[in-house]
C-alpha cells in the first residue's frame, strides 16, 4: 500500500510542486495518476521510488515511512519497485538481454536463474527475436516493452511508470497497457501518469487528478 500525508514537494522555495497530497492506494490496485504538464505527476512518482524526499508530510509504502529511511536503505526499497520512464533509458551499448538481466545481478541472482527468467519475460513480452540487439536498433514500442520487462523481471511490489505511453501509437500503448493489466493481475501495484485522455477512459479504473501540484479529483482512495 502507498500512503501520502499533508505532503508537500517545492523544488524552489517560492513555488510547490505538490501540495497538501493525501491519498492511499491500496495493495493490487492499478491507479492513473493524470493531469496537465506541469501539474506534478512526475513529481509525486519520484516521492514513490525515493527519488525525492517530500519537503513536508510523509510517504509510506506497506507501513515503512521513506522520509525515515537512511541512504544505506533506499535501494531495499527500490528492489521492490518497478520504474517505467518515458524515454527508456535504456543501456545503449547492451544488448536487450543485458539490459534486463540487469535488475537481477543486482540482486545477486545467478547466471543460470538469470538467463532463464529473462528469456521467459522477453518471450511474455513478444521480444524473443530481439535478446541480443542493441536497444537503437529497436522500434519505439518494442524498446519500451525493454524497459517494461526491466522493470518488471523480479515481480516487483509496486511498478511506477510516467507517461509510458507517450511516444507510441495505438497498437503499441494497447501492447504497453496490456503488459500493465498482466502485471496487476500478478499482484503487482501499478501506478502510471499519464495525459493520454483514450488511455485513461477506455480503463475504468481509478483516476487520481493533480492540477497546480494539488488533487482535484479522487474516487474511492483518498485518505
Ligand atoms: P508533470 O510530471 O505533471 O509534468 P512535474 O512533476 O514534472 O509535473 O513538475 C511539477 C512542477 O515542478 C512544474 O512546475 C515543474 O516545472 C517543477 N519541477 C519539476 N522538476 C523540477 C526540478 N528538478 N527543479 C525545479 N522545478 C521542477
Ligand atoms: P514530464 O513532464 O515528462 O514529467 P519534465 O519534462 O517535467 O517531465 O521533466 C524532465 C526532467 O526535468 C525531470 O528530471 C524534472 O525533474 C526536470 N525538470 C522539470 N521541470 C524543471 C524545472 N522547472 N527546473 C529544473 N528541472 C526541471
Amino acid at each position: 500500500m502507498i500512503q501520502m500525508h499533508n505532503v508537500f514537494m517545492s523544488y524552489q522555495p517560492e513555488s510547490s510542486a505538490l501540495a497538501d497530497i493525501n491519498l492511499k492506494i491500496p495493495k493490487g490496485d492499478f491507479v492513473f495518476l493524470t493531469g496537465q504538464s506541469g501539474a506534478g505527476k512526475s513529481t509525486l512518482l519520484k516521492l514513490v521510488y525515493a527519488d525525492l524526499t517530500p519537503t513536508r508530510g510523509q510517504v509510506l509504502i506497506d507501513g515503512v515511512n521513506l522520509t525515515r529511511l537512511s541512504r544505506s536503505q533506499i535501494p531495499m526499497l527500490r528492489r521492490s519497485i518497478g520504474v517505467v520512464f518515458q524515454d527508456y533509458k535504456l543501456l545503449p551499448n547492451r544488448t536487450v538481454l543485458e539490459n534486463v538481466a540487469i535488475t537481477l545481478e543486482v540482486l545477486g541472482w545467478g547466471k543460470r536463474d538469470i538467463g532463464k527468467k529473462v528469456f521467459h519475460i522477453l518471450k511474455r513480452m513478444g521480444l524473443e527475436d530481439k535478446v541480443n540487439a542493441t536497444p537503437l536498433r529497436l522500434s519505439g514500442g518494442e524498446q519500451q516493452r525493454v524497459a517494461l520487462a526491466r522493470a518488471l523481471v523480479n515481480d516487483p511490489k509496486i511498478l511506477v511508470a510516467d507517461e509510458p505511453t507517450g511516444n507510441l501509437d495505438d497498437e503499441n500503448k494497447e501492447a504497453i497497457l496490456q503488459i500493465f493489466k498482466e502485471a496487476n493481475n500478478r499482484g503487482t501495484t501499478v501506478v502510471v501518469a499519464t495525459h493520454d485522455r483514450r488511455v485513461i477512459e477506455n480503463s475504468h479504473r481509478t483516476v487520481i487528478r493533480l492540477d497546480k501540484g494539488r488533487i482535484v479529483e479522487v474516487p474511492d482512495v483518498q485518505g
